[in-house]
């Protein structure tokens, strides 16, 4: 069996983890303060404010730029759930713009159309760990007075046009769950330059406590956001880390670039030439004469871990029932969903398990071609390719 993905966990970062356990202080603590500190040297940003998921952190960030009822925020539906639901957590509405074919990511030619006067603010995704077009977002920004807001939960170290990805807007978010690059167990950070936006954070994140955290004096409705002094001695040593985390998540996508680029009905990821990439998942994508299912049953049947990502959000039962969102109301975040699998990818991946899942993937191309499909027949057309050799029913 080869998983999806798999936590990198060194003896260092044992150590770190026992040490809190035998400090007495499990909760807002020195290491909490140390990994904020660290995080915020990392990003480059003044303030970073640690907390127990992306998602928690998202939310804070909506209800600390008075984002509410009516309201209304532009975003992608190609994304996890969670980069929608933290405005519906504020009675917001998501306004859902297509993606681009090639990066998956907002079709930023497609903003301005949807701007209303109940337009707040730009939520982006840096999807699978590509920067969004941060230049064309910041410019629409600007013009119509909007916050922007990165979801960059994905994309820790990532880069556009030399820019940290969470840095370029009021304020973005890391996530630490444990198939993300580096991980705390459940985490995340809020990153921002904005003081007055870190301190609503911070009484956020900590039950709405006054800036002075006055322990019962609470000034506004917060939640229980905290992330324990255990997750943070996590985070920090693998912080320390991070550079070789992503040399080496970059060396496996390069090895399955490689070894994929000639399969017949398999499209790479593409990476804008403004963006370096912090590999989070290798996701591929299947041409329509290829059944996306079929495949993923196979591989999983082989014991090749795989995932479709993602499924579009606009399309979930409870964004249907509350938005009436229908099929064909984005072509092409529909068709991209469609077709894309992500395969085994993670840290420690090793170049044999990486070639014995590049020949399932060929293996189960061969049992899920829909043969003679339209589509394919105009794609060999394409490619000037005769031969039926895919197909081996
Ligand atoms: C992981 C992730 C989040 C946050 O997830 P949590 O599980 O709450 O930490 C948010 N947005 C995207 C796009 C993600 O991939």
């Amino acid at each position: 069996m080869i998983p999806l993905a798999r936590p990198d966990i060194t003896e260092k970062e044992k150590q770190a983890v026992l040490a809190v356990l035998d400090s007495n202080q499990l909760s807002l603590g020195p290491k909490l303060n140390e990994f904020e500190d660290k995080m915020a040297a990392y990003a480059g940003t003044q303030y970073a404010i640690a907390c127990n998921s992306g998602t928690s952190g998202l939310h804070m960030i909506i209800a600390a730029l008075g984002i509410k009822d009516g309201d209304e925020v532009i975003t992608t539906s190609f994304s996890f759930i969670s980069s929608s639901n933290c405005m519906l957590f504020e009675r917001a509405k998501p306004v859902f713009v297509d993606i681009d074919e090639k990066t998956y990511n907002l079709d930023t030619a497609q903003i301005e159309e949807k701007i209303t006067a109940r337009t707040k603010a730009i939520l982006p995704v840096h999807v699978f760990g590509q920067p969004a077009n941060m230049n064309d977002i910041r410019r629409i920004a600007l013009k119509h007075g909007l916050a922007i807001i990165e979801d960059s939960c994905e994309a820790i170290g990532a880069e556009w046009n030399g820019k940290k990805a969470g840095t370029m807007s009021n304020a973005g978010v890391f996530a630490f769950y444990p198939n993300k690059q580096m991980t705390t167990g459940e985490g995340g950070v809020v990153v921002t330059n904005n003081e007055n936006l870190a301190k609503l954070c911070y009484s956020l994140r900590n039950q709405g406590r006054g800036i002075d955290s006055q322990w019962l004096n609470h000034v506004r409705l917060g939640y229980n956001y905290r992330i324990s002094d255990i997750s943070c001695a996590l985070g920090i040593a693998q912080l320390e880390r991070i550079d070789e985390i992503l040399a080496k998540r970059q060396r496996a996508a390069d090895l399955y670039m490689e070894k994929l680029k000639d399969v017949e009905g398999v499209i790479l990821p593409i990476v804008d030439e403004r963006a370096k990439m912090s590999w989070f998942v290798f996701v591929i994508r299947f041409e329509p004469w290829i059944d996306r299912n079929l495949v993923m049953q196979t591989l999983l049947k082989r014991g090749i871990g795989c995932r479709p990502y993602f499924t579009a959000i606009h399309l979930q039962p409870f964004y249907r029932e509350m938005f009436g969102y229908k099929e064909g109301d984005l072509p092409v975040t529909e068709h991209v969903a469609s077709g894309t699998l992500a395969i085994p990818f993670f840290n420690n991946i090793t170049e044999e398990q990486i070639d014995r899942v590049v020949a399932e993937v060929k293996r189960a191309i061969g049992y899920a071609a829909i043969p003679d499909s339209e589509a394919r027949l105009k794609r060999r057309y394409e490619l000037g390719v005769a031969s039926d050799h895919a197909v081996v029913r």
